[in-house]
């Protein structure tokens, strides 16, 4: 973060410049935000997740069947 008046770097948390001596406005950290994103990202992938989720359960499913289906009948030829 750099002071607006004089745009040396600030320390983290100053509520004041230590080279104008200008009061500065505590704003929200960046990294705060980034985190903040993130968490928001990594609920909206859950989400998506959660929304694929049976489909995924049924396609799974379905190729389970599919595939004993298939071995059920090479068994089947190979009986008979
Ligand atoms: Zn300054």
């Amino acid at each position: 973060m750099q002071c607006p008046q004089c745009g040396i770097e600030l320390q983290p948390n100053s509520s004041m410049c230590q080279g104008c001596g200008s009061k500065v406005n505590t704003q929200p950290n960046p990294t705060q935000q980034n985190g903040y994103y993130a968490v928001s990202k990594k609920n909206k992938t859950i989400g998506v997740i959660l929304i694929i989720a049976p489909f995924a359960g049924l396609i799974f499913i379905l190729v389970a069947y599919a595939i004993t289906q298939f071995i059920i009948n090479a068994i089947t030829q190979a009986t008979i």
